[in-house]
């Protein structure tokens, strides 16, 4: 995780670079140009076969996204109830490449926790809730992504009077309590260095405990803890990353025609500057742009 510098050019920058990759997209393509066995790159969003999800959700003209409505810079809900952050911009793209108005967007909030349920049962079409992409969750529903990369890291009291430097410090000192979320890939990484661990429903639930002396540190995902330190001054990161989290959208298991067409939808939003533009409205209040992620198209 970088603190934030001024990008600003960057991002017009590569707004002008997708814009030209796609124009170079669309006449490599056109009727006697181009290389035909190079695959076609333009993004095509409609017509949709019969029987999709995509046709299905543009017929309806709604579609419903569970995401986090506690966590600043990524999901975090505004005054009117409707949540802000990167994750809910991401949402905004994929609706707007169904021809969905963004206030046609149901936004539910999720936690850690019901995520793969809130996919399993139907009560959301999609998760974009700082949800790491891996194998066991994967055994339950299926991800499209990644579009962003984090890794884990821990938030502790400003000035950090325990010195606290990574992981390896909770094993060493195995009565100090550690506060992480239920459901969470943070959870199950920080149990292999101590089980003394305090599970809450939110990331921002765990910053009491340390206020009261209950708990020594906050574990989860970098710019989750990011955006708690931006609004809560009296924490700091430790900003030693110990894991990689790539983030996926979290979708039904096995509509592989929709992961691969929202897989299609970001590598687009890379090339047409929205990523981008997503980021710097958002995330990038606090944090550098960074270079989007490959996608995995397992
Ligand atoms: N990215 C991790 C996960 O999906 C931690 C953040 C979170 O709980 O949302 O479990």
């Amino acid at each position: 995780m970088r603190v934030r510098k001024h990008s600003t050019a960057l991002v017009g920058a590569l707004a002008v670079a997708g814009a030209l990759v796609l124009a170079g997209c669309v006449d490599s393509a056109a009727p006697g140009g181009g290389d035909p066995s190079e695959p076609a790159a333009e993004f095509t969003p409609v017509p949709y076969e019969d029987g999709t999800t995509m046709a299905d959700l543009a017929a309806a003209g709604e579609i419903t996204i569970g995401t986090k409505f506690a966590q600043p810079l990524f999901g975090l809900e505004g005054p009117d109830g409707i949540p802000v952050g990167f994750d809910v911009e991401i949402g905004k793209i994929i609706a707007k490449h169904l021809g969905i108005d963004e206030a046609n967007i149901s936004w539910t909030n999720t936690v850690s926790q019901n995520r793969e349920p809130f996919i399993q049962s139907g009560e959301v079409d999609l998760v974009i809730a700082t949800y790491t992409i891996n194998d066991a969750r994967k055994e339950v529903i299926s991800f499209a992504g990644p579009y962003y990369e984090a890794g884990q890291d821990i938030l502790v009291a400003a000035g950090n009077p325990e010195g606290i430097d990574g992981p390896e410090w909770f094993q060493e000192n195995p009565d100090a309590t550690v506060c992480t979320v239920s459901g969470s890939t943070s959870l199950t990484n920080i149990q292999e260095y101590t089980s003394n661990v305090l599970e809450a429903a939110d990331y921002a639930d765990c910053l009491e405990p340390i206020r009261t002396g209950q708990a020594v540190a906050v574990t989860t995902d970098n710019v989750i803890l990011a955006g708690l330190a931006d609004q809560n001054p009296e924490f700091e990161v430790v900003n030693n990353p110990f894991t990689a989290e790539p983030y996926g959208i979290g979708l039904a298991k096995d509509d592989t025609e929709f992961r691969m067409w929202i897989n299609d939808v970001l590598e687009a939003s890379y090339a047409d500057g929205s990523w981008a533009a997503a980021w710097e409205s958002t995330a990038g209040a606090v944090l550098d742009l960074p270079d989007p992620p490959a996608v995995d198209r397992y």
